[in-house]
């Protein structure tokens, strides 16, 4: 089913030759709607295939700490709707030191774990490749991050979610906009990815999309916004990235407001809940589809791979070019904003 080709750095090694009987699953770092579903989808399948599957608490911290528990297929019944992480999620600074991965593998190996599966960004892909390189255990990643900036892959679990409870609240923000006539920015989530803030602001017609991929021009802003003005055009929606190069939501807002008095302007920080939620079908299958083709990766050998979908095929990278990347964004795209927004 796999049709990736094989890089030598990809395929078992003398070192891991073993046959996987025992694999552990974890969430780490950014959590994000769907790892539940893809958790499921790991232990089940896993089952499946008569592997024990251990759930491990809190990310590489659980691994240190020994919090491993055996999950059972019923340990992860009725978890496919929910947001977050039954397993939890922690950023561990221990992990960075080599004494703290030697904790990890012990515990590991005290279980009998002969096999990772790491769901998380890029960050936890980094942890990941070096703990494979130091011991004899294969990890496979999933990307599980709602900002959608992974190199490998055209989904990342929780993307669609976030994007879907982004325009939710945006669509609510532009009915009061409308009864007042204001002028709201929004700020949504996307450090160094400015996904969210594309994709939620075509999806709700904002006049402007401000992302940190693309230099903010906002003098341009300006202007049109003042050619709306003049022409009583009061109800814009304005969708920032909260990394974008000129600022965030707030600091737009000041600007406009010394620049162009006549705007009522007011701003909306979505914040945390783009994290939360039921995630959407999109990101249930993608993590369902992702789960268990880990599980196979490791049963084939495939190993230190992050298991993606590219052109709605599984795609495997391995786990050291699984970085954050930011992708082009189609010029086309920009030119779709401007010309729906007039
Ligand atoms: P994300 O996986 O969402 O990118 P982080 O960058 O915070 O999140 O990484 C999650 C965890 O992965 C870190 O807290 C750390 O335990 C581990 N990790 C990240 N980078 C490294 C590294 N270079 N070496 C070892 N572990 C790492």
């Amino acid at each position: 089913m796999h049709n990736a080709c094989l890089a030598p750095s990809w395929i078992r090694t003398e070192k891991m030759a073993k046959k996987v009987t025992k694999i552990g699953v974890l969430t780490s770092g950014g959590d994000a709607p769907g790892m539940n579903a893809c958790i499921r989808a790991v232990v089940r399948t896993g089952i499946f295939h008569g592997l024990e599957v251990f759930g491990i608490t809190r990310g590489y911290a659980g691994m240190i700490d020994n919090d491993i528990q055996k999950l059972e297929s019923r340990s992860v019944a009725n978890i496919i709707q929910r947001g977050g992480t039954i397993l939890k999620t922690a950023r561990c600074k221990e992990f960075l030191t080599p004494e703290g991965r030697k904790k990890a593998y012990k515990n590991l190996k005290s279980h009998g774990i002969n096999g990772l599966v790491v769901i998380g960004g890029d960050g936890s892909f980094k942890g990941a490749q070096i703990f494979s390189n130091e011991f004899d255990i294969p990890c496979i990643g999933i990307p599980g991050t709602i900002d959608k900036d992974i190199a490998g892959t055209d989904f990342t679990i929780g993307f669609d979610t976030a994007v879907n409870t982004a325009i939710e609240a945006i669509d609510k923000i532009r009915d009061t906009a409308d009864a007042h006539d204001r002028l709201f920015i929004v700020e949504v989530m996307g450090r160094d990815a400015g996904y969210i803030a594309l994709h939620s602001g075509i999806g709700t017609g904002a006049e402007h999309i401000l992302i940190p991929e693309k230099k903010t021009d906002v003098e341009a802003v300006l202007a049109s916004l003042q050619e709306k003005e003049k022409r009583k055009k009061l109800v814009n929606i304005v969708v920032v990235a909260e990394g974008d190069d000129f600022g965030g939501g707030n600091d737009l807002a000041e600007l406009i407001k010394e620049r162009i008095p006549g705007f009522d302007i007011r701003v909306a920080i979505l914040g945390h809940i783009q994290r939360g939620g039921s995630p959407t079908s999109m990101d249930r299958l993608i993590a369902s589809r992702m789960g268990y083709s880990a599980v196979e990766c490791l049963l084939e050998g495939r190993i230190n791979v992050m298991v993606g979908i590219v052109n709605n095929k599984m795609h495997f990278t391995p786990l050291d070019k699984a970085i954050k990347a930011k992708q082009r964004i189609s010029e086309e795209w920009l030119k779709i904003v401007k010309i729906l927004a007039s």
